[in-house]
């Protein structure tokens, strides 16, 4: 049993919501935009936070929570409680803890939305499905672009919140970044790439991935080949990986896995082809889906009290 926990994961987009009860059940969810305020980013963010968080604590006034856990994206320093920068949301090296813990008077356990999914995947999802613990692991969130999480024995990698920027790495054939590099993963291997390339290459606008998926199947060669090339993309960064931290087990998630197999099939396909002597990762689904990061949160305010969840 924990005592109850009040939630927050923060995207560039939205802002997930909860209140956690001493069993784990997420009650009062809410998934709100995130408000932007380039003059005053980090403030405007709490005080959304803060409004959120009297919302979701009034559907169950009797739970009295005893911790906040707090998720934001971007880059996180999650040892010294701070957002080191959110190209979306405007922060630069913000005390985002120490914010938050003055806005509710609560501690706050801080951290990094995709490191913590990736936790709470391995905790409570698809590294659980697994049977024995996986100790070395990656989380790819493929969606508009690509995010990581990386576990090497058992402990998160964060390196000051620079680690797992895989969809930021180069690849073969890859093409001009918004950030500035050549190459990278996110160019080809993103769901939204590859509705992007698909459009610029048929003259026909599709919503996103999912109906280029749809074109393959009914025999067109042109999203055959761009689905094949984010596929041959995907693989190459996994094969990296298994070179330099050799995962036990690859977990997809983001909107591109809602492809299942027609993903997952020859990702692991062209995985193989491109190891030997490595040890091979199992390429699995995530499981939470969208309360990854909440689930996430429910860690990271279990251990700002010190409670094993
Ligand atoms: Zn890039």
């Amino acid at each position: 049993m924990n005592p109850p926990y009040l939630l927050f994961d923060v995207g560039g987009t939205d802002i997930k919501a909860a209140l956690c009860d001493d069993a784990g059940n997420l009650l009062g969810i809410r998934r709100v935009p995130t408000r932007r305020d380039t003059a005053q980013p980090a403030e405007t963010l709490i005080e959304q936070l803060h409004g959120l968080g009297s919302d979701v604590m009034a559907e169950a006034p009797a739970l009295r929570p005893a911790a906040v856990g707090l998720l934001v994206c971007g880059l996180v320093d999650e040892q010294r409680g701070r957002g080191l920068f959110s190209a979306n949301l405007g922060w630069r090296d913000a005390p985002l803890r120490d914010m938050a813990a003055r806005a509710f008077g609560l501690p706050v356990g801080f951290g990094h939305d995709v490191a913590m999914a990736g936790a709470a995947e391995l905790e409570f999802g698809a590294g659980a499905a697994l049977g024995s613990k996986v100790r070395n692991a990656v989380m790819l969130v493929i969606g508009t672009g690509v995010a990581a999480a990386l576990f090497v024995d058992g402990r998160p990698v964060s390196a000051g919140g620079y680690a797992g920027e895989l969809g930021h790495a180069a690849v073969p054939g890859g093409l001009d970044c918004p950030c500035g590099a050549h190459g990278c993963l996110e160019t080809l291997g993103s769901a939204g790439a590859i509705a992007r390339r698909y459009a610029q290459a048929t003259g026909t606008q599709v919503r996103g991935a999912r109906e280029v998926l749809e074109a393959m199947a009914a025999g067109d060669p042109t999203a055959a080949r761009i689905w094949d090339e984010a596929v041959q993309a995907i693989a190459f960064s996994i094969a990296q990986l298994s070179a330099s931290i050799a995962p036990e087990a690859v977990i997809i998630g983001g909107g591109l896995a809602q492809a299942g197999e027609a993903l997952l099939e020859p990702l692991r396909h062209s995985v193989r082809s491109r190891l030997s002597y490595h040890r091979e990762p199992l390429i699995v689904p995530a499981q939470l889906g969208e309360d990854a990061g909440l689930r996430g949160a429910f860690l990271k305010a279990a251990e700002a009290l010190g409670a094993k969840p």
